[in-house]
């Protein structure tokens, strides 16, 4: 059994793009599963194949092979072969040890937090590997859990779960990360958990000092809780409640303090404007705005809006620390959209750094999705 690809379907396999829409897909097996991708008689890819999906095919090896189950096996050996020192040297930390295209795992994302950890699958041919994966990883942790809550699920016509794969898993892990330690809700956080990708980014702040810090989009004090070694203010922002009693949870845990303030940024933004509050470092860490390329355009100018007013805030020399973490946005326009928000404030902005996702989130230059975070670290002037 085979996949067949047209001609535009053949082009992006070639050029190492991992996907092939429905559009694109001339024929194929009924039922999902794991299949050779050709173009008439050239074989192009071993593929995960959904049927059902709008995301039809999605590669992960460009050679052939005997067994392509066992192929697929072989990327995640490697993916978390990669990662093995990091957690020889950090047991008690926080890595993805999986991300999914990026390690040619397409839709698997494994996450390890302090010694425990979380799958999240979300394309169909993985649901009958599960055993497999998870036999992998059960050396590695004292728990694997399957959070398997994502919409994307629904999508690719498979259930919605949240179970435990091998081991007891508490509710909550313990990741230390730089020099402080987080509290992650392993069954009922936002994603798998936490947010590894800003890892690097977060500890980055502990360089810092000053008097007053504002984390906006805090969600469960990331930023906050490490600017609170060098800060002797620091407000995190958020609006969810939840997250923010988390926050004060880790808070507690490190025994730093954190002022927590639930509100919508945008609004809370225009009162510190108004009321002429001053700030030497602010982090804007927003979700994602664009979910598609279709709202681009407004996610640009709420992500320019979310700017302007931090760097209003900001006294002389201050620091902004702004991330995005949609693909959509590319690099090009997010300094687009920070140097606009500067030109309207009519203040200066300096890079510090340049910086993105952490190295755990490996990023393939020809499959663009991959690489979805930006961060940028930068004085104003
Ligand atoms: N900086 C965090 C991750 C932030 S995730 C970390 O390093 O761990 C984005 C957060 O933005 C979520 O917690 C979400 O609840 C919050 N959020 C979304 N829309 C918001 C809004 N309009 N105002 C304030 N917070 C918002």
């Amino acid at each position: 059994m085979r996949i067949l690809v047209n001609e535009r379907g053949a082009e992006r396999l070639l050029s190492r793009h991992l996907w092939v829409f429905r559009r694109d897909v001339l024929s194929g097996p009924d039922e999902p599963g794991l299949f050779p991708v050709y173009w008439g008689k050239r074989f192009l890819a071993l593929a995960l194949y959904n049927p059902q999906s709008d995301l039809t095919v999605r590669a992960y090896r460009f050679r052939p092979a005997h067994d392509p189950a066992q192929a697929l096996l072989e990327n995640l050996e490697r993916a978390l072969l990669r990662r093995q020192e990091a957690l020889e040297r950090e047991p008690q930390g926080g890595f993805r040890l999986a991300h999914a295209e990026g390690d040619f795992l397409p839709g698997l994302v494994v996450d390890y937090y302090g010694g425990h950890i979380v799958v999240q699958a979300t394309a169909h041919a993985w649901e009958a590997l599960l055993p497999e994966v998870a036999a992998r990883l059960r050396p590695l942790a004292q728990s694997v859990l399957a959070k398997h809550d994502a919409k994307a699920r629904a999508l690719e016509g498979l259930p919605l779960y949240v179970r435990p794969l091998w081991g007891q898993v508490p509710e909550r892990a313990v990741v230390q990360e730089g020099r402080v330690r987080y509290l992650v809700d392993l069954q009922e956080g936002q994603k798998t958990g936490a947010y590894l990708d800003q890892r690097d980014n977060r500890i980055l702040m502990e360089g810092y000092r000053g008097e007053r810090a504002l984390d906006v989009f805090s969600y469960a004090g990331g930023f906050g809780l490490h600017l609170a070694l060098g800060f002797r203010e620091v407000v995190s922002v958020d609006s969810s409640a939840e997250a923010l009693k988390r926050a004060e949870e880790n808070a507690r845990l490190n025994g730093l303090p954190l002022k927590t303030v639930e509100a919508n940024a945008f609004d809370y933004l225009r009162e510190l404007e108004r009321a002429g509050e001053r700030f030497d470092l602010i982090v804007l860490d927003p979700p994602a705005f664009a979910k598609g390329r279709k709202d681009l355009e407004r996610a640009y100018r709420a992500y320019k809006e979310v700017n302007l007013r931090a760097i209003k805030l900001l006294k002389e020399g201050g620091l902004l620390a702004s991330a995005s973490c949609s693909h959509h946005l590319t690099e090009a326009l997010f300094y687009q959209m920070l140097t606009e928000a500067a030109q309207d404030a009519h203040r200066a902005l300096r890079v510090v750094e340049r910086r993105g996702q952490g190295w755990d989130h490996p990023i393939l230059l020809t499959h663009p999705e991959t690489h979805y975070l930006k961060f940028a670290l930068l004085e104003v002037l």
